[in-house]
């Protein structure tokens, strides 16, 4: 049977913002999502401190808000962590788990990543698992086994109905923030391995939505997310600018997929 897998765009605002811009980012994207068509889910990753702004900005809005990383652990002596928990309370539907600039400026490692992914999911967060390869791993002809990997140790912490809840986004970390997005043919490749991956653990899990992320833009949206296996996006730079957010927001409702 054949079905229509709805889109999800989702902002990654990293280490940006202050409490009046963000009002006006936050307001704009909320009101601009509402001509947006059902089949195109919004959110915005915002920084912790923002997340009660996000809360009273966008509660009731088309647009939900999560966090860009939870820590590995339920409660307890961990300096400087947040909770799964905490991020509920500020209802935030998703966090981020396993960016590649945690990868390597924080050293955490995919064990490390499935354990977020895990207390993400049981406080009732939707984990946004982030794999990808580096441009050195992509031209030695590793781009498969490296986001393999990344994805099987999430995979192997999950049971079959903890994996179906999860969102993965393919991320190759030479096209974030550079400006050089991986071509449509280049993205929909990677993408069809992880959705075997991903159906390989269960019926369940095969349709786990699958987002790109790396330079997406108003201008190559369209042909990215037109891709069978491509879901959506995770979006960097262009999710601080409220008329390319939403432009890309606009192109995912062009690109509804088909699923098997
Ligand atoms: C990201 O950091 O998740 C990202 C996709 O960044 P950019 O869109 O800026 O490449």
């Amino acid at each position: 049977m054949t079905k229509l897998r709805s889109k999800l765009v989702v902002g990654n605002w990293k280490m940006h913002g202050r409490l009046a811009a963000n009002a006006a980012l936050l307001q704009g994207v909320a009101r601009g999502a509402q001509a947006l068509p059902a089949g195109v889910q919004v959110g915005v990753c915002v920084p912790f401190p923002y997340l009660a702004q996000a809360q009273a900005l966008l509660g009731g809005s088309r647009v939900a808000w999560g966090a860009q990383d939870v820590s590995a652990h339920e409660q307890g002596a961990y300096t400087g962590e947040i909770a799964a928990g905490m991020i509920v309370d500020f209802e935030a539907a998703y966090a981020i788990v396993g960016h590649s600039e945690r990868r390597a400026y924080h050293a955490e490692s995919s064990e490390v990543v499935a354990q977020k992914a895990l207390r993400a999911l049981t406080a009732g967060l939707t984990p946004i698992v982030c794999v990808g390869e580096t441009l050195a791993q992509r031209e030695s002809g590793e781009t498969a086994r490296v986001v393999g990997a990344q994805l099987d140790a999430v995979l192997a912490a999950l049971s079959e109905q903890e994996a179906a809840r999860i969102v993965v986004a393919y991320e190759p970390v030479w096209a974030i923030g550079t400006g050089k997005s991986a071509t449509s043919e280049q993205a929909q490749e990677v993408h069809a391995f992880l959705r075997a991956r991903l159906a390989a653990k269960g019926a369940a899990v095969a349709n786990v939505p699958l987002l790109y992320g790396g330079s997406v833009k108003p201008e190559n949206a369209a042909e990215l997310f037109r891709q069978e296996d491509i879901d959506g996006g995770l979006i960097g730079g262009a999710s601080l600018k409220e008329g390319d957010f939403l432009a890309i927001c606009t192109a995912a409702a062009a690109g509804e997929s088909v699923a098997g």
